[in-house]
């Protein structure tokens, strides 16, 4: 249990399923012991242990959550449970069988992650109104990348984009300054959690 750190949910009381294994290998990862690290849980437990909770936001995410086949259902029984459902996935696997009502926070991987060729851009299709795409800025140049794909592509048009800076260099009050300065149909946000509890892990 947590404070939901980030996008259009920062700040509610939120219940976190992290999901074990990832597929990319992220520059700034603050989640590596997620590669491998976890015990072996089954749905029903999961669910039983998210009612206890007494929250109804839950997230899902890892890693990459997508890539344990067993997700879709455990989103699909969450959701038939009254769940309100995130799911955070780094945008490389396909969202096509996601269920729509599913809240999808998708990473778009800037050039400073090392990553953005894994983008799969048909995802592009799959986000609706509610979805966030999320892109972490690392620096002048990541933000220059991505303000021409939010242009370009219209992506505030029909999704909610953000702009995050990378944990712990300058860029969070360049980035605020370069987006008022552009105008730029964005939300800046910064990671609430570790403003608060650092990068203590489970927060
Ligand atoms: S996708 Fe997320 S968990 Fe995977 S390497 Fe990148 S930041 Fe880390």
């Amino acid at each position: 249990m947590s404070l939901q750190g980030e996008g259009a949910w920062a700040g509610w009381p939120c219940f976190f399923i992290r999901l074990s294994g990832c597929n990319l290998r992220c520059a700034y990862c603050d989640t590596r012991y997620a590669y491998s690290e976890g015990e072996k849980r089954d749905i029903p437990g999961l669910v039983e242990e998210w009612r206890k909770s007494r929250v109804g936001l839950v997230q899902v995410t890892g890693g990459e959550p997508l890539l344990q086949a067993e997700t879709l259902t455990l989103l699909e029984v969450l959701l038939n449970e009254g769940a309100r459902v995130l799911l955070e996935t780094n945008g490389s696997l396909a969202l096509g069988n996601v269920p729509r009502e599913v809240i999808k926070i998708v990473d778009r991987k800037t050039p400073g992650s090392g990553m953005k060729n894994f983008f799969l851009e048909e995802n592009l299709g799959w986000l609706n109104e509610g979805d966030q795409l999320k892109f972490v800025i690392t620096d002048r140049e990541d933000y220059e990348w991505a303000k021409e794909k939010v242009i370009r592509l219209c992506l505030s048009c029909y999704t909610e984009v953000l702009f995050s800076p990378a944990w712990g260099g300058p860029v969070p009050f360049q980035l605020a300054e370069w987006i008022i300065a552009d105008r730029l149909s964005v939300r800046f946000q910064i990671q609430l959690h570790k403003i608060l509890w650092g990068e203590k892990r489970g927060t």
